[in-house]
């Protein structure tokens, strides 16, 4: 296995990068979830902060039921892990 000090700066540059891009990426799904959450709470669904901490924000399922590869098997979700709450 390679250690970091192997690395060229450019690798390490890219790395650097690649956080960054991840952590904002991360920060955004965050706020696209607390988004989709009020949107649905001010439709009138109410599925509240707690109740089912992995639901589904594309349509009713109430728990994620899949792994990161396949999608949920929820009857009638079939959304990936992502569009779950409480996965971004
Ligand atoms: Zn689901
Ligand atoms: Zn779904």
């Amino acid at each position: 296995m390679r250690s970091e000090d192997d690395l060229t700066d450019d690798q390490k540059k890219a790395f650097e990068q690649n956080e960054a891009d991840f952590t904002e990426l991360k920060k955004r799904m965050r706020s696209f979830a607390e988004s989709a959450n009020s949107r649905l709470d001010a439709s009138g669904l109410h599925r509240g902060p707690g109740t089912h901490p992995n639901r589904c924000l594309l349509c009713r399922c109430t728990a994620f039921q899949g792994t990161p590869d396949h999608p949920c098997t929820t009857y009638n979700c079939h959304h990936d892990m992502t569009s779950h709450d409480g996965y971004q």
